[in-house]
């Protein structure tokens, strides 16, 4: 098992490149900005635009900044 945050809820996910393991880079899906049912990312919490994730790849931790006000959108194709 990885160590996962407390706050680590599956219920919350969020669809971001992890900058650790980058395992989006082949993956169609994630290619095409898609929900990938592998490759998502938890979400911790967020502060305004910046979010806290959590890898569920390979657990790295860090924080992202959405570019957004607040909450979570994602990008029209
Ligand atoms: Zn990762
Ligand atoms: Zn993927």
């Amino acid at each position: 098992m990885l160590p996962l945050d407390p706050t680590a809820d599956r219920g919350r996910r969020a669809w971001v490149p992890c900058p650790r393991c980058q395992d989006h880079r082949d993956c169609d899906l994630c290619r095409d900005g898609r929900t990938c049912p592998d490759h998502w990312r938890y979400l911790l919490s967020n502060q305004g635009s910046l979010l806290h994730l959590q890898c569920s790849t390979c657990a790295h931790l860090w924080a992202w900044d959405s570019g957004f006000g607040a909450g979570i959108r994602r990008t029209a194709p």
